[in-house]
């Protein structure tokens, strides 16, 4: 388990959530410092979505799994508040469709994966059928239990054309989501977010534990990797999402730009060539 702002997960580590901290925070991240370092993050990461999507080479599929109330929407709104509209799209995954339902589970993500050049957000994704799936019986065990080999292999497939996957956990406590679920109630502008669900679900926290635990443990892999983040205080989440988001595509920055200059080398070739062409000798 290696400690820095959030927590990655190595290839078949054994995950007990109970060994990491919903309410965790870096010594080194100072509260007072979060809205200016957010500021320099969301540029950043605007300027790395412009490259991405003119550079063509890859594509991003960030990935947002999380308890109901632990912040996936919210997580979206300010992480990608600076990004250009026309280079990103969020799905959000809902309960299947019967067409869905007659497919393999993978069918109905596989045509909504980001193609070259864009950013793909997805809010729960095919982890629900490993998880909401499994928690309420929705398919017998001998079924569930061999998806999780299946994504492993999808989400290769992915790597492999160039994807970067990149997929949180947003990681809050029992008595978090209580809170939250409590505020919704109390605040008649927010009570829309209600859903009563929600309560009936929270039934379910252990058994939820447990099968994320199983998602952390057999589906995090150095190419497409889990990271547990922190999520009991949003302004940390936030902040730890978008530094995680921006080391994972600076690398790629030298490669993209050095793509865009041979591209524009190129061009200019050819207009000299065709300039050339229509003098009058
Ligand atoms: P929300 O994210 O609050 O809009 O809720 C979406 C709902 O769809 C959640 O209750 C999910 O558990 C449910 N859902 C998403 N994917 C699946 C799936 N593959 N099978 C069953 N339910 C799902
Ligand atoms: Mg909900």
């Amino acid at each position: 388990m290696s400690s820095d702002l959030v927590w990655k997960i190595a290839e078949d580590h054994k995950v007990k959530l109970k060994d990491y901290d919903p309410d965790f925070i870096n010594k080194h991240v100072v509260q007072e410092q979060a809205n200016a370092e957010m500021e320099r993050l969301d540029q950043e990461l605007s300027e790395l979505q412009e490259l991405l999507a003119a550079a063509q080479q890859n594509s991003l599929l960030m990935i947002l799994q999380g308890m109901d109330t632990s912040g996936k929407d919210g997580t979206i709104r300010h992480v990608f508040s600076r990004i250009n509209p026309q280079g990103c799209y969020v799905h959000s995954f809902k309960q299947p469709t019967d067409v869905e339902l007659a497919h393999d589970f993978l069918w109905r993500v596989h045509t909504v994966t980001p193609g070259k050049g864009m950013m793909g957000i997805f809010n729960r994704s095919h982890y629900e059928d490993v998880l909401v799936v499994r928690v309420h019986d929705l398919v017998p065990e001998d079924v569930w239990s061999k998806r999780y080999k299946a994504i492993n292999q999808f989400e290769k497939l992915l790597v492999d054309n160039n994807t970067i996957i990149i997929k949180f956990f947003l990681h809050i406590s029992k008595d978090e989501q209580a809170r939250r679920l409590e505020a919704r109630e109390q605040d008649k502008d927010k009570a829309w977010k209600l859903s009563a669900s929600d309560w009936a679900e929270r039934k379910y926290w252990d058994d939820y534990q447990k099968a994320y635990e199983d998602v952390l443990s057999k589906c995090s892999t150095e190419e497409s990797p889990w990271y547990i983040v922190p999520s009991n205080h949003k302004w940390y989440r936030n902040l730890v999402i978008a530094q995680t988001l921006v080391q994972t595509l600076r690398p790629y920055k030298d490669q993209w730009r050095g793509q865009l200059e041979a591209r524009g080398r190129k061009e200019l070739e050819l207009l000299a060539q065709q300039r050339q062409s229509k003098e009058p000798s």
